[in-house]
C-alpha cells in the first residue's frame, strides 16, 4: 500500500525523543491507524541527497517479525525541513514507556513490587526477537542498527516485538549535538572509542537493556546532562568494569544461571571476546524462552495493554484533581 500525507489525519502525540516526535495518525482511506515520525533535518544539499540514500536503504528492507513495518518516507517541499516516516503502529508501546508504566503503578500502590513484571520468560521472548531483527537486518543488507535501547524495541498486543529506528544515520540529524542529552548512552566501549564496530555493538546495547530491564535503573549509574557529565559517562564506559546483573533482586527475586550467563555474554567490554548474534540465538536462556509456549507471552501484552490504558486514566483523573487543589 503506498500511502499520501494527505490521507492522514493526526490523533495524538505518542511521544517524543531526540530525534524527533511521534504522532498516532488515522489513515482514512483503510481507516487504519500508524505512527507517523517527524525529525528535522538541516536543509542542505549534500544532507538531502545522503538522506534520500539512506531512506532508499529503509524502503528496501522487506517486512519481518522482528521489525517494525515501514510504510514510507517524505522529504519534500511540503515537508520542508523535515523528513517524516511512516511506520507500524505498536499498541503497547515500547520498553521504556511500560517500564515506567509498572513504577507508577508500583508508586501507586495498586501493584506490589514483589512481582517482576519483566519475568524471565518475558525477556526471553524479548531478546530473541532484538537478536532475530538485528541478524535479519545485518544478513539481508549489512544494516548494522546502532540504536538498541527500550524506547527503540516496540510491543503489540497480538504478542509482536519488533525493533524500530535503524538505517538514518544520526550525524545528518540537526539535532546531533543533543543525542546525549537526557538520555542514558547504551554505546559500546570500541564505538566510544572511536574503534570500527560490528553488530556487536548491538549486543553489549541489549545487555545494558536486560539489567535495566530487570533492575528499573539504567547500569552505569546517572549522569548529569552537561558535557562534563556526558564525558564522565562515557569515560565509565570504558575505564571502569562492564555492568552485571546483580546477584539478587531488591524484591528478593532471583533469575536462571542461564539468564545469567546470558547478559554476561552481552557485556562483555572487549568486542572480540562478546558472543555474536548467531552464538546467543543458539544460547540456552533463548531456547529456554522458544520451548516455552507463546500463549503466555501473548497474556503478558494484552496485559500491558490494559495497563496503559488505566495508567492513561489514573493520570487524567491525577491532573483534575490537581486542577480541583489549585
Ligand atoms: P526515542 O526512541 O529516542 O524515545 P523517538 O522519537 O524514536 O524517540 O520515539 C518517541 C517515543 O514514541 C518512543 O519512546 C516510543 O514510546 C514511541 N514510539 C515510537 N515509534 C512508535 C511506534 N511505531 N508505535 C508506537 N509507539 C512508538
Ligand atoms: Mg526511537
Amino acid at each position: 500500500t503506498t500511502i499520501e500525507l494527505q490521507d492522514l489525519v493526526q490523533l495524538g502525540k505518542i511521544g517524543s525523543g531526540n530525534s524527533g516526535t511521534v504522532l498516532k495518525t488515522l489513515h482514512v482511506p483503510d481507516s487504519r491507524i500508524i505512527a507517523k515520525k517527524s525529525i528535522p533535518v538541516e536543509n542542505k544539499p549534500l544532507v538531502k541527497s545522503q538522506l534520500m540514500r539512506e531512506l532508499s536503504i529503509m524502503r528496501s528492507v522487506k517486512p519481518h517479525d522482528n521489525i517494525v513495518g515501514f510504510f514510507g518516507a517524505f522529504y519534500t517541499a511540503s515537508t520542508s525541513n523535515e523528513i517524516v516516516i511512516l511506520m507500524e503502529y505498536m499498541d503497547c508501546g515500547s520498553l521504556d514507556k511500560i517500564m515506567s508504566t509498572y513504577k507508577a503503578f508500583v508508586a501507586r500502590g495498586i501493584q506490589s513490587s514483589t512481582e517482576n513484571w519483566f519475568s524471565e520468560p518475558v525477556l526471553s521472548k524479548i531478546s530473541f526477537a532484538v537478536l532475530n531483527g538485528l541478524l535479519y537486518l545485518y544478513r539481508g543488507y549489512k544494516i548494522i542498527h546502532r540504536d538498541i535501547k527500550p524506547s527503540n524495541v516496540l510491543i503489540n498486543s497480538k504478542g509482536c516485538v519488533k525493533i524500530c529506528d535503524f538505517g538514518v544515520s544520526k550525524k545528518l540529524i540537526n539535532s546531533i549535538a543533543d543525542t546525549f542529552v537526557g538520555t542514558s548512552t547504551y554505546m559500546s566501549p570500541e564505538r566510544i572509542q572511536g574503534s570500527v564496530y560490528s553488530t556487536k555493538g548491538d549486543v553489549w546495547s541489549l545487555g545494558l537493556m536486560i539489567i535495566e530491564l530487570v533492575t528499573g535503573e539504567f547500569p552505569l549509574g546517572g549522569h548529569s546532562d552537561t558535557p562534563e557529565g556526558i564525558l564522565d559517562l562515557l569515560q565509565r564506559i570504558v575505564n571502569e568494569p562492564p555492568p552485571r546483573l546483580p546477584p539478587q533482586l531488591p524484591n528478593g527475586l532471583q533469575y536462571s544461571r542461564e539468564m545469567f550467563d546470558f547478559v554476561n555474554r552481552c557485556c562483555v567490554k572487549e568486542e572480540r571476546e562478546r558472543s555474536s548474534l548467531q552464538e546467543l540465538l543458539c544460547h540456552d536462556f533463548i531456547e529456554k524462552g522458544r520451548s516455552q509456549g507463546d500463549r503466555e507471552f501473548r497474556h503478558w501484552c494484552k496485559r500491558i495493554k490494559k495497563w496503559l490504558k488505566e495508567d492513561k486514566m489514573l493520570r487524567r483523573e491525577e491532573q483534575e484533581r490537581a486542577k480541583l487543589v489549585k
